[in-house]
């Protein structure tokens, strides 16, 4: 935690009420590139992934965790994780 790339950027990483695909897009991207320079990059993206978290963790969004075949317990937009798997 203390390694974290993404302190005091939670607005990034988890979505508000209601938000729209194309401010997800733009939001989900900001968080990307901060996760880019994060140090514990693999370590944040194992623990999302065993974990079955929400938001944005790791550079990955729930969609591609559910990919990877981690789920989390109530997805948020499921008609889009449903789609991709
Ligand atoms: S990899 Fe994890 S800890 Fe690092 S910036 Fe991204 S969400 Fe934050």
């Amino acid at each position: 935690m203390a390694d974290r790339a993404c302190s005091g950027e939670t607005h990034l990483f988890f979505p508000p009420p209601a938000e729209r695909p194309r401010s997800r897009f733009k939001r989900e991207a900001s968080a990307r590139a901060v996760c880019q320079s994060c140090p514990v990059l693999l370590e944040c993206r194992t623990y999302a992934r065993i974990h079955h978290e929400h938001g944005f963790w790791g550079g990955e969004t729930e969609e591609q965790r559910v990919q990877a075949g981690f789920v989390p317990a109530h997805p948020v937009g499921a008609s889009r994780l449903s789609a991709a798997v």
